[in-house]
């Protein structure tokens, strides 16, 4: 038979024991590697970046085309890429997806570094 409470816990000892269950407050660093604030002993959520080493791979948000210039870039990158989708068969178009994804994502993080060194 298992273990039995003697008598019933008074309401001030079951509130005194709850009063240990608050959250802590968490102690906030800089990140050495992009200076982002960040939660200590965590990834950080800015880079992914954790102990020198890439725990996340942070997708780099599209820049939004501010000047005249930069708008008609886009929108001819964005002309050609409906061409592409247009020509190819739907089954390809899938396959035809992959690479481009890929290029997107080592390219930009290469980016950053250089960034960062140049701080
Ligand atoms: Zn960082």
């Amino acid at each position: 038979m298992a273990a039995v409470p003697k008598g019933k816990r008074s309401k001030s000892k079951r509130d005194m024991k709850r009063n240990g269950f608050k959250l802590g407050v968490l102690s906030v660093v800089e990140c050495p590697r992009c200076r982002a604030k960040k939660v200590a002993h965590r990834v950080c959520t800015a880079c992914g970046y954790y102990d020198n080493k890439e725990i996340i791979k942070i997708k780099v948000k599209s820049k939004v085309p501010a000047t005249p210039e930069e708008k008609a870039k886009a929108k001819a990158e964005a002309k050609a890429k409906a061409k592409v989708k247009a020509k190819s068969t739907p089954g390809r178009g899938r396959r035809f997806a992959g690479p481009v994804k890929k290029e997107a994502k080592t390219v930009k993080p290469e980016k950053k570094e250089t960034e960062l060194a140049a701080i």
